[in-house]
């Protein structure tokens, strides 16, 4: 029976700003997403009735809530697809910054399209993407790109290259909209991010990035989970060039000028049981790896 073999790569976000509060509930944000070579695996094949979903490494929920699950239920409904079995193996920290569910659900977005040859455009995928999740329309892609809106309306940037990111995680979730709750509108507005944020990425200089990096649901979020900041000290005191919150943490990015470098500070944070990855950004997103 043939089988499809999704990489689903994590992504981290160089800077946030929070625009504002919205109507729906959700906020305007301005980004700039990079996916990296932390990935989890995600094989498709078709069934004989409805979703089975199992999950391997981190533990996850293998039902409904999944969003692996609720991929393949959004293929079924909107695009007819057939019945499909999930297998998920779970490498990327959960509830942690870096958009692991979501990558996870554009792996099956992506993979049930290769897997019954279904067709559709990418305006639909995309929108079909966005029904899951803010962050799915860019994970199905990746790469660099400047995100606005919820994140969902997307301007391709780089390709980033030249340095690579320690990814630091302490051992508790936060939810996104616990961080989003802590944020101080207002207080972030600052047209130089995107510009600053721009030229760094255009001219792939690792020196004015480092200088535009911030997010503004950093201070909320270690208001309440101190050791978050504890990460990012920990980060600078070690050398990294820079750190900063991904998304809603509580992971924190370092970053370096290489693998070597990476690899000679990481020891420094070992000790504290945060789990430590060592990423080079890509310039794709969710990969078919084949059948
Ligand atoms: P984002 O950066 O998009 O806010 P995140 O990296 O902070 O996401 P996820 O790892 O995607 O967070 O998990 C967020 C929540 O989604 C968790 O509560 C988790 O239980 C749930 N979840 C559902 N499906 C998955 C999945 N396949 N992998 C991880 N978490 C999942």
């Amino acid at each position: 029976m043939r089988r499809i073999h999704v990489e689903a790569h994590a992504k981290v976000n160089l800077g946030l700003r929070v625009a504002g509060a919205r109507p729906d509930g959700y906020h305007d944000i301005e980004t700039v997403f990079q996916t990296v070579s932390l990935s989890d695996t995600v094989f498709l094949e078709a069934s004989n009735r409805g979703i089975s979903l199992s999950c391997e490494g981190i533990p996850v929920p293998a039902g409904p809530s999944n969003l692996a699950w609720q991929a393949a239920a959004q293929l079924m409904r909107e695009l007819a697809a057939p019945a499909m079995s999930i297998t998920l193996f779970k490498r990327i920290p959960v509830a942690a910054g870096l958009g692991g569910g979501s990558a996870d659900a554009a792996a099956v977005l992506m993979g049930g399209c290769a897997l019954f040859d279904l067709e559709v455009s990418d305006a639909q995928l995309g929108s079909l993407a966005l029904k899951i999740g803010s962050d799915v329309p860019f994970l199905l892609r990746g790469g660099t790109a400047r995100g606005l809106g919820r994140g969902e309306i997307l301007e391709s940037m780089g390709p980033l290259s030249g340095f690579w990111l320690l990814l630091v995680t302490p051992l508790f979730p936060i939810r996104a909209k616990e961080a989003y709750a802590g944020v101080r509108i207002g207080l972030t507005r600052d047209r130089c991010y995107t510009k600053l944020n721009s030229s760094a990425i255009r001219e792939g200089e690792l020196g004015s990035l480092v200088t535009a990096l911030r997010n503004d649901l950093e201070p909320g979020v270690i208001s309440c989970h101190p050791e978050v900041g504890v990460v990012k000290q920990a980060l600078l005191d070690a050398g990294v060039q820079a750190a900063v919150m991904s998304g809603s943490g509580p992971t924190v990015i370092g970053l370096v000028r290489s693998r070597e470098e990476a690899t000679t500070l990481s020891p420094h944070l070992e000790g504290h049981g945060w789990q430590i990855h060592i990423v080079e950004p890509i310039d794709s997103g969710c990969r078919v790896e084949g059948a």
